[in-house]
């Protein structure tokens, strides 16, 4: 497995290996869990290289302690990735990525006001800064990014459209641990009761999808705050249906748009997020 820290000698070599094939590329901040390795996988079935990032954003943390305490574990990470067959790391520093402070601003439109960019201002906009740095870098022709953040992949699939990047977007299915939490790098920093709660949230949106579309919005966003707010340890930051397209928040059901119920939950002091489709 190749590892590069530099643009320049990565670009030079992605420049000699697009010749000989497809490039599948996996950005992700590390910490890597199944979730990850399930997008390496699905790279590694569509195309012919595969190149995973790590590098923890700060220009998406719009809390700096989440920043600094954000998991680091590279050896772990890359006996992961070479376990899984990752073909190339791309493992860059701060100030390789950003040499000068970044002014990038993107318009999303609503995509990027509401859910997590209202608890979260600026963090799409960083998250857009970093995956185009990183698009223009690695050049994919495919790159892969999970169901678990669905409001980011809607945001960059926008990006990529906006600026006409040529590059596929994969969304891959979210993958869970046995009691239906979903994997996240921040699990590790859950204590054992936490944990316990944490795999609560699942089963609660679990059961206010079966609710729909009989009961109201009304009554299954109540009956969500409800169950949250009532298991210990955890605390509802917010629970949205929207549309899946356009994430604008539903009035009333409505069978012809796909519905999408995404949840963020503090246990503790973790902030974990979570989403079904409805
Ligand atoms: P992160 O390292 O958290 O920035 O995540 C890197 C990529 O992995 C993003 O595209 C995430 O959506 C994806 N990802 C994180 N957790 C999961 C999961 N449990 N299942 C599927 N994809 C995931």
């Amino acid at each position: 497995m190749h590892i590069f820290e530099k643009i320049i000698p990565l670009k030079t070599f992605l420049q000699d290996q697009r010749k000989r094939g497809s490039i599948g590329f996996v950005p992700t901040m590390g910490a890597l869990h199944l979730g990850h390795i399930s997008l390496i996988a699905s790279a590694k079935q569509s195309c012919d290289f595969c190149v995973c990032s790590i590098f923890v954003n700060p220009t998406q943390f719009n809390d700096s302690s989440d920043f600094d305490k954000y998991p680091k574990t590279i050896e772990s990470d890359l006996k992961q990735l070479e376990s899984a067959g990752c073909n190339l790391v791309f493992m860059p520093t701060v100030e390789e990525m950003y040499p000068h402070p970044t002014t990038e601003s993107f318009d999303f439109g609503l995509l990027d006001k509401v859910m997590e960019g209202a608890f979260r201002p600026g963090h799409f906009n960083g998250v857009a800064v970093v995956v185009k740095k990183l698009l223009e870098i690695v050049e994919p022709d495919i790159a892969f990014f999970g169901e678990k953040d669905f409001q980011q992949l809607a945001v960059i699939r926008r990006l990529v459209e906006m600026l006409d990047l040529p590059v596929q977007i994969v969304g891959c299915p979210i993958i869970r641990e046995s009691d239906g939490l979903a994997m996240s790098s921040r699990n590790a920093r859950l204590t054992k009761e936490e944990r316990i709660s944490a795999a609560k949230i699942n089963e609660i949106i679990l059961a206010a999808k079966n609710l729909a579309p009989s009961e109201s919005l009304y009554n299954i966003k109540e009956f969500v705050k409800e169950k949250i707010n009532s298991t210990p340890l955890l605390r509802l930051e917010y629970f949205e249906i929207s549309d899946a397209i356009t994430l604008e928040s539903l009035k009333e059901w409505d069978a012809a748009k796909k519905a999408v119920a995404c949840i963020a939950v503090f246990a503790g002091e973790i902030r974990l997020i979570d989403n079904i489709m409805i």
